[in-house]
């Protein structure tokens, strides 16, 4: 690890084992370690003790640093010669402006590398035992965000959204479901479509709530889930209830984990966050 160079990595979704070696290896060495919300609290047990941990937050309505600050702080961190660890919960360039992040510290000349995590997308839908491709049921998937200004539905494409033979995971659509399946119904998908709902996905608290595009709404209202939730649509969906292996590793308490109790290894913070 070099002095004054930022290293930009992926925590991986949740369960801290799920973190690379190659992550865990500059989290170890460095100087200055600014975190995000979605990141593993016990992954910062393996700073040095001496390191700084600045947390740069990132909630709905309540971005605790602007990222032009966050830029700023990396770029200054590194001049001061630190050896940098920008931390990201899953995967730093898939909804988590890791690109725009190290396009400041390029147009800085500040020397950079990217480190890539276990993206929601995979890890969730892994220990949801929803496998995202199945030559029964899917051949490509598609990733999107869910977060949708008010008034500004029509961000996504829902005819692509719509057609068979894929999976759509949908990331930071908790808030959006009702939204979200209301276009999907209007753009021709079946309302018997499946479709799931994994909150807290890779930890403890995973808590996972199958339905249809017709009942989704209905059900996450009732079952009050948490942020983080991702949205998984698909016939892959089908699958969880032959493969929901990771269930079964857990104590039986967490079975009935309701959700508003620490978990075995909490997030950092599990309010939805904005990217
Ligand atoms: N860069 C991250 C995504 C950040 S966007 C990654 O690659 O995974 C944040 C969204 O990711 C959340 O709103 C949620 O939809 C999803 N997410 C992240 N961690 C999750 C988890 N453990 N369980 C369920 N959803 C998760």
């Amino acid at each position: 690890m070099q002095p004054g160079k930022v290293y930009l990595v992926g925590a991986g979704p949740g369960d801290p084992e799920l973190i690379t070696l190659k992550a865990m290896g500059v989290i170890k060495e460095a100087d200055v370690i600014v975190y995000d919300n979605l990141v593993t609290k016990s992954i910062l047990n393996h700073a040095k003790d001496d390191a700084t941990l600045i947390y740069s937050g990132k909630r709905q309505n309540e971005h605790t640093m602007r990222q032009e600050q966050i830029n700023n702080l990396l770029i200054n961190l590194a001049r001061e010669e630190k050896r940098v660890v920008r931390l990201k919960g899953g995967d730093p360039f898939i909804f988590g402006r890791g690109g725009e992040e190290m396009q400041a510290l390029s147009s800085e000349s500040i020397p950079y590398e990217v480190i890539p995590g276990v993206t929601a997308a995979c890890g969730v839908s892994t220990y949801a035992g929803i496998p995202l491709t199945h030559r029964a049921h899917a051949q490509s998937v598609l990733f999107v965000t869910g977060h949708l200004k008010e008034g500004n539905e029509a961000e996504l494409d829902w005819e692509a959204l719509g057609r068979p033979n894929q999976t759509v995971v949908i990331y930071m659509g908790l808030n959006a479901v009702p939204s979200i399946c209301k276009n999907l119904l209007l753009h021709g998908v079946p309302s018997s479509k499946p479709i799931a709902a994994v909150q807290h996905g890779t930890i403890a608290s995973q808590k996972i709530i199958v339905g249809t595009v017709g009942d989704l709404p209905r059900k996450v209202a009732l079952s009050k889930l948490q942020s983080p939730t991702l949205i998984i649509l698909g016939d892959v969906v089908k699958l969880h209830s032959e493969l929901d292996w990771f269930r079964a590793t857990l104590p039986i308490e967490a079975h009935e984990f309701s959700g508003t109790h620490a978990t075995l290894d909490q997030l950092v913070d599990s309010s939805d966050i904005v990217f």
